[in-house]
């Protein structure tokens, strides 16, 4: 059977989920499929709490039975979601910490997210070997890639080739939709999640106690960081300003959750219909936990606007006030002015990161995004002319709207491999 090489940009769930199941395929149906990991930082790096999108200490919104294997249905091989189940599930892992019958009695908690990066790492150990540093480039040649990256411990360049397809994972590094300002008071919603940052920035907000703390954002990351400069004692009033009239509230639905992983429900939806599914629960909305959380404490206050700047006012002087223009739905021509101790932008990610990563030719592709992403094939990789598989799962929605969330991750590996199973099996 001819060997299938995956390689995957980024060491979290999904690759966990793809890697595991790889392994379980290996040992199973004797596939030759071979998973090489690369990872700039360090496994589940996005959720430790030490480099940004979170401190480690918030929970999952998601549960713990929603890891790296559910819905455990897969039609790749026979015994594969039971032979995955024992390996690499939650509760194998909380068996094999000794800590399943407490977890259990403390009614299934979810986990937080440092535990779930420890879970993660848990799975990857035993599934797929990590190259660590950051990948700089990839390239592709006789229908094969290379993965070119820097060498975490040494600094030096390495590069690794002979690749069937690539998997780029992550949300990405924030989103640069408002205009670039340098300022100490400005944060993100990745850099203030560093270690010591909600505090400098509770900090600062306390040196200009009578103006609000602007957070920039409706969706999750707004909601998360609201909790936590509250958390962090802040006593300034907090503003969140978003686009979307209300924080909008997301509960456990059954008739909601089913459709992230049947994609039989999925495929009678129309376009428009798919896209008012993803922005009702997943763009732009806030667990109802949390937004319980936050409509508790009464210096929290909602505004609808869409942000168009921050400034310095007078323009230009960095020792100035801190300014948010924005302007509302209901008049688009008029502009507010809202000052501010502290702004957060958080305003999302950009999960097209990985374009720099690429050849001139492949990189201009991408710029059509509606494109893209409206005519990704059902495995989940983009429709690039003369290139070999490059699945970006983070902008997958039009083919499934759980593929870039922890919905249904053991979906997301079957669609993933299925091509290279089929490839391994002729
Ligand atoms: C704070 C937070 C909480 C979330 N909570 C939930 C939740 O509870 N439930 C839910 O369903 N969804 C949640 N999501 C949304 C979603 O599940 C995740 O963003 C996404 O699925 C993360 O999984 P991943 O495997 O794609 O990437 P990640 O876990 O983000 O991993 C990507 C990795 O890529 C690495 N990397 C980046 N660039 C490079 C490079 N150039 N070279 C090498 N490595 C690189 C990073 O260091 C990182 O470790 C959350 C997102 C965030 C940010």
């Amino acid at each position: 059977m001819p060997e299938q090489r995956l390689a995957i940009i980024g060491g979290g769930p999904k690759a966990a989920a793809i890697a595991a199941k790889a392994a379980c395929l290996r040992d199973l149906a004797e596939l030759p499929l071979e998973v090489v990991i690369f990872e700039r930082h360090e496994i589940g790096a996005a959720w430790s709490g030490n480099h940004g999108y979170t401190d480690g200490q918030q929970r999952l919104c998601t549960p713990a039975e929603r890891d790296i294997g559910f819905p455990y249905d897969s039609q790749l091989a026979d015994g594969l979601g039971s032979e995955l189940q024992v390996r690499f599930s939650w509760m194998a892992y909380a068996i094999a910490k000794g800590s399943y019958g407490d977890w259990v009695d403390r009614g299934r908690p979810k986990p937080t997210h440092r535990e779930f990066a420890d879970y993660i790492a848990w799975c990857i150990e035993d599934a797929a070997p990590v190259r660590f540093g950051e990948v700089t480039a990839l390239k592709h040649r006789f229908g094969r890639w290379s993965v070119s990256y820097s060498d975490l411990a040494t600094g030096s360049p390495k590069r690794e080739s002979g690749f069937d397809g690539i998997i780029v994972t992550g949300p990405g590094p924030q989103s640069t939709r408002l205009p670039q300002v340098a300022d100490h008071r400005i944060f993100d919603g990745v850099g203030l999640w560093l270690p010591g940052i909600v505090v400098a920035a509770a900090q600062r907000a306390a040196e200009s106690p009578d103006d609000p703390v602007v957070i920039i954002g409706s969706g999750g990351t707004a909601a998360a960081t609201a909790a936590a400069l509250v958390r962090a004692q802040v006593q300034n009033e907090i503003i969140v300003l978003g686009n979307q009239a209300a924080l909008y509230a997301r509960a456990d639905s059954y008739f909601e959750n089913r459709a992230f992983r049947d994609p039989k429900f999925w495929s009678a939806l129309s376009a428009g219909d798919r896209r008012i599914f993803s922005d009702r629960l997943t763009r732009g909305a806030v667990w109802s936990n949390v937004v319980d959380l936050l409509a508790q404490v009464d210096t929290i206050d909602y505004l609808q606007g869409e942000a168009i700047r921050v400034r310095h006012d007078p323009v230009g002087d960095p020792a100035g006030v801190l300014m948010v223009d924005y302007r509302t739905s209901a008049d688009p021509d008029g502009v507010i002015a809202q000052p501010a101790s502290v702004v957060i932008d958080a305003t999302g990610f950009d999960p097209w990161w990985f374009r720099s990563l690429l050849s001139k030719t492949l990189a201009d592709q991408t710029l059509r995004e509606p494109v893209m992403r409206s005519t990704m094939a059902s495995d989940l990789s983009l429709p690039l002319t003369g290139a070999p598989r490059l699945h970006v799962p983070m902008v997958g929605q039009a083919v499934g709207p759980a593929y870039n969330s922890l919905m249904a991750l053991g979906s997301l590996s079957d669609v993933i491999l299925r091509p290279y199973v089929e490839a391994a099996l002729t």
